[in-house]
């Protein structure tokens, strides 16, 4: 049995502010079979409390200290990069992210790091360029194209914001988030696990399962989210119950 399960949220765990059918007792369960349970999310502008506000108020299990976001990873990769000096272009949650982390200088970025950022400007976007152009390291939280934001509808994600800096800096970033391996072997690391004690449960081919596969570890997939086929030797379940005998 896996000692690690790490867990994506958003169509694996909840759909919007509902649980996911069967995930309130899975995850009781996990816990009661003693094993480790992780939240991975690319979400770059949720803080690890209130994520944790939100899973307890479904009944599902959850303290900060289980849940990775691309933000706090970012602010971590950061200062494990003894950069100093970093200019955020995000949510006030990315922000927030980055001073836990310690840092509070913005002049002189060594690092311009981009989520979603709804208040995006013209102007933000040229301060990042010139930025990038003056040597400071491009890091995105993730690339997602679009995320949703209720039932069938989606809204630009990080990676659209992300690609107008890649295309006006002419530099490629650095990623973060899921399918880069980072937020799993943060994951690991802090566990003090190897990769094949852990299994990464998504709804995504694209970023949970290619993810996985990076770190080098086993993978489900769960069809209670965007994909609805199955690629030939994947294993996968209808739903989170697949994963409590694995
Ligand atoms: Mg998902």
């Amino acid at each position: 049995m896996k000692k690690l399960v790490i867990l994506d949220l958003d169509g694996t765990v909840y759909r919007g502010s509902e649980p996911v059918e069967h995930a309130v007792e899975v995850v009781h369960e996990l816990i009661k079979q003693g094993r480790e349970v992780r939240y991975l999310t690319n979400n770059s502008a949720a803080l690890p409390g209130q994520t944790t506000r939100k899973l307890l108020g479904m009944g599902i299990p959850c303290r900060p200290e289980w849940v990775y976001g691309s933000g706090q990873a970012a602010a971590r990769w950061c200062r494990e990069s003894d950069f100093k000096r970093v200019y955020v272009v995000g949510e006030p949650g990315l922000r927030e992210a980055f001073e836990r982390e310690g840092f509070s200088d913005d002049t002189h970025p060594q690092a311009v790091v981009v989520g979603i950022c709804r208040s995006f400007t013209y102007d933000i976007m040229r301060h990042a360029m010139h930025a990038i152009k003056n040597g400071a390291k491009f890091v995105a939280t993730n690339l997602d194209p679009s995320f949703p934001v209720e039932r069938g509808v989606f809204d630009p994600g990080a990676g659209s914001i992300v690609s107008s800096i890649q295309t006006c800096s002419g530099v490629t970033p650095t990623v973060i988030g899921k399918p880069e391996a980072k937020m799993v072997e943060q994951i690991l690391s802090d566990a003090r696990l190897k990769a094949e004690d852990a299994i990464v449960v998504g709804d995504r081919l694209d970023t949970d399962i290619e993810c996985a596969h990076r770190a080098g570890c086993d993978s489900l997939l769960v069809m209670t989210g965007v994909e609805t086929r199955v690629p030939m030797g994947q294993g996968y379940s209808d739903d989170l119950r697949g994963v409590l005998n694995l």
